[in-house]
């Protein structure tokens, strides 16, 4: 009976010590969380008292926060310079024009931290150069024989939901006969891509082929033409925006056999090596 109630006992408080563990491990945690939250709220206390003029983030931005971010922009630059915009205003001279897509998740001159004034920009659904877009080729145009530019990137993105578009073909409207060139491209290369079992994944390997087409869709402008004749022209240039990462991947344009079959000039390297 003794050994019994010994043993009661001992399971009694075995089972107490482990329910005084949980319980005290709750507390514990309630308080670190606790304490956790205190030390947020003062770091957002502090953050909004010391930092409140920097530009909110993307998040819920409703329509009037845009123009409270402008009014912060505004200070935020003449803090920096208070002859920011008198200078801004006296004219351009960029040295990269940059063709991207039109997705709001390719933020181009934030990703590589431009400045107003330093590139100019042409956007469009999946990055597009078609040479019957009269939009695209007045920017290219102007940027070249106007602004000599000395760099010209198109700029296409992981997850494109316009790459998706052409592959799928499942959207109506305007965007299908927009994309139909990558749809295009991706049966031209559907013995590469056929092999790429993920889909998400064999829409990025057509990303980086779209792109690198439609960099030498810009080779293959008039524009370009008239440039490379007059011995003064720009660099081309294909990326990839990584968008699982942030990271810019600079695809192979294959300079030297756009050399051998004649769509870049013999002394393309020599010219852009010295120009830029
Ligand atoms: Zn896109």
């Amino acid at each position: 009976m003794i050994i019994g109630s010994i043993c009661h006992s001992s399971v009694f408080f075995s089972v107490n010590l482990a329910n005084i563990k949980k319980i005290s491990c709750k507390i514990v945690s309630f308080f670190s969380l606790d304490i956790i939250y205190y030390f947020y709220g003062l770091y957002l206390f502090h953050f909004k008292v010391f930092f409140s003029k920097t530009v909110t983030p993307m998040k819920n931005l409703n329509f009037q926060k845009l123009l409270e971010n402008n009014h912060l922009w505004i200070q935020e630059k003449l803090n920096e310079d208070s002859d920011y915009f008198e200078k801004l205003s006296k004219g351009q001279s960029p040295r990269y024009l940059m063709i991207g897509c039109s997705d709001s998740r390719v933020p181009i001159t934030s990703l590589i931290k431009a400045e107003a004034g330093e590139v100019f920009i042409h956007r469009n659904i999946a990055n597009q150069v078609n040479l019957n877009d009269i939009n695209l080729l007045s920017v290219l145009e102007y940027s070249v024989e106007h602004l000599h530019i000395k760099h010209i990137v198109v700029i296409g993105h992981y997850n494109c939901g316009g790459i998706a578009a052409a592959v799928d073909g499942v959207n109506q409207g305007l965007i299908e006969n927009w994309v139909s060139p990558v749809n295009e491209l991706y049966y031209k290369h559907k013995e590469e891509l056929s092999l790429i079992e993920d889909n998400h994944t064999m829409c990025d390997r057509l990303s980086e082929i779209n792109v690198i087409e439609q960099a030498i869709n810009i080779i293959k402008t008039p524009i370009l033409k008239r440039a490379f004749k007059s011995g003064q022209f720009p660099k081309i240039h294909a990326w990839i925006f990584d968008i699982y990462t942030g990271k810019i991947v600079q695809q192979d344009l294959k300079e030297n056999s756009l050399i051998e079959n004649g769509l870049l000039p013999k002394n393309y390297f020599e010219v852009v090596n010295s120009e830029n």
